[in-house]
């Protein structure tokens, strides 16, 4: 893979991106910068932006743009290295205002990477959704089941539904992802950086088509 890339793993909520990132990180020693994490923090220690977040969070709607641009942006001037935004951008404004952060350090996006999964298996794989609190490793109730019940196989942290992983927040959630969030894919598309997976495979076929790509070394 060619060093210090830069790429954006888009999808709906449920598509794997957060399982994919974790598996890159390992492989290749890239950042993984989640916003969705980022902000789960600042709830957990209740500062004045995860207070405000989280009223948005729960409900499963999106965060205001310019918090969430703020926040990553004192992130990304900090990596030296390779990076995966993990659930960022989601909207046209923080696509055109990670180009110009992108810009401004002197950087470039090197692959956007649409991970595809229809309506019907996110909502099983959300509702059934446990993540590890200590280190965010997902499982699944039935099509991932913990080797121990409640402890995570990785780090045996506390396993947890996340609150937004609850029906009414998940269908909004998967509302706002085709209003807000999808237009994206014709966004990078004509900026010639996009690549398109099928989410609804197992896990590791999607990790080998990933490290398929990112090894191209476009
Ligand atoms: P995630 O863990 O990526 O599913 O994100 C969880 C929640 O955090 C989302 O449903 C939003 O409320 C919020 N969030 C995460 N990333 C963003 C973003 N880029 N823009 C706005 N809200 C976000």
């Amino acid at each position: 893979m060619k060093k210090d890339i830069c790429l954006i793993l888009l999808g709906a909520p449920g598509a794997g991106k957060g399982t994919q990132a974790k598996q890159l990180v390992d492989i290749f020693e890239m950042i993984q910068l989640s916003t969705g994490e980022m902000l789960r923090e600042e709830v957990a220690k209740k500062s004045t932006k995860g207070i405000k977040a989280n009223e948005y969070m729960k409900a499963g709607s999106l965060v205001p743009d310019d918090l969430i641009i703020e926040m990553l942006k004192d992130r990304l001037v900090n990596v030296t290295q390779s990076v995966i935004l993990d659930g960022f951008p989601r909207t046209e404004k923080q696509a055109e205002a990670l180009d110009d952060m992108i810009e401004s350090l002197g950087k470039q996006i090197d692959y956007v990477i649409n991970i595809s999964v229809d309506d019907e298996k996110l909502i099983s794989r959300l509702s059934g959704r446990l993540v590890c609190k200590n280190c965010g490793a997902s499982f699944h109730k039935m099509f991932a089941v913990p080797l121990i019940e409640g402890k995570c196989d990785f780090c045996k942290g506390e396993l947890y539904q996340r609150s937004d992983d609850k029906p009414e927040s998940i269908k909004n959630r998967l509302e706002v992802y085709h209003k807000s969030t999808k237009p994206l894919i014709d966004f990078y598309k004509t900026k010639g950086l996009f690549y398109e997976i099928d989410g609804d495979q197992s896990a590791d076929q999607v990790l080998l088509m990933l490290k398929s790509i990112l090894s191209e070394g476009k």
